[in-house]
């Protein structure tokens, strides 16, 4: 299935998406439908995708992110490919979703970076699960940019603002469900700014496999449904440019994932 969330006359909905259609299924409550062991019923209300308003997906419960999960973008930014995943928490409250406005105050940031990257949402409650177990755990594929303040990521010491301000977590548009991707080490994942291709590599590459992620990361927390696994970028993100390139006023960012779609966001500055 590809679920997305939308707003509905009086809240938000959600509904499966069928090619240039949507069939609504209920209420915006995407916990709830995961909660259901069979396929939610479809009411009779179709309504063309284009003219609906999209929601984020969901609403994380937590976001765990990986950083450096790549070994090109590791080096692009002369950092150590990492012996075990870098893990960081990401604010639930900086998720917004296609179509919303990524925003920053300029005298927050001037080095606002895009990060393309495959995102995780959990279906069932996992703690201490092993790898081959570990996609058993998962309800499905969205995408996400991880948008990083630069500046703050280097003067922070620590990652809490440059990656968790308010709008700096876009999610969506949609979420394939797991059994429509059985193999998320196989997905091309492509970054554009304003058109040009920045980012162009696949999930194939991570150090860390999703399942690595999900067995390592439930030794440490349990992981809820509704919670979010951010995986990492490739390499071809702006700061690693010469001379580095940054997001700015009216710049638009699309996030594209083989078999799950595009996320667009575009940009402005306060
Ligand atoms: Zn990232």
């Amino acid at each position: 299935m590809k679920l997305i969330r939308y707003n509905g006359d009086d809240g938000a909905r959600i509904g499966l998406v069928a090619g240039e259609n949507v069939n609504l299924l209920g209420n915006g409550d995407m916990r709830e439908l995961m909660a259901k062991e069979a396929e939610p019923n479809r009411s009779g209300v179709v309504k063309p995708l284009s003219r609906l308003q999209t929601l984020p997906p969901l609403i994380p419960g937590k976001i765990l992110a990986i950083g450096r999960n790549y070994a090109e973008h590791a080096r692009e930014l002369d950092n150590e490919v990492p012996s075990e995943p870098l893990v960081f928490a990401v604010m639930p409250s900086a998720v917004i979703g296609d179509g919303d406005v990524i925003e920053w105050e300029s005298a927050l940031t001037s080095q606002v970076d895009w990060e393309g990257e495959l995102a995780v949402i959990i279906g069932k409650t996992a703690r201490r699960v092993s790898q081959a177990d570990a996609l058993d755990y998962v309800f499905g594929y969205t995408i996400a940019n991880d948008v990083s303040a630069r500046d703050l990521q280097t003067r922070d010491k620590q990652w809490t603002r440059a990656k968790g301000l308010d709008t700096f977590c876009p999610l969506g548009p949609v979420i394939v469900t797991a059994d429509e991707i059985p193999d998320p080490q196989n997905l091309r994942i492509v970054t554009n700014v304003d058109g040009v291709e920045k980012q162009n590599g696949s999930t194939a590459d991570m150090i860390f496999s999703v399942s690595h992620l999900i067995a390592h990361l439930s030794r440490a927390f349990t992981l809820n449904p509704g919670d979010v696994i951010l995986t990492g970028t490739p390499s071809g993100v702006g700061k690693a440019m010469n001379p580095p390139e940054f997001l700015g006023q009216g710049s638009v960012v699309s996030v594209e994932i083989e078999g799950i779609g595009v996320l667009t966001n575009s940009c402005r500055v306060l």
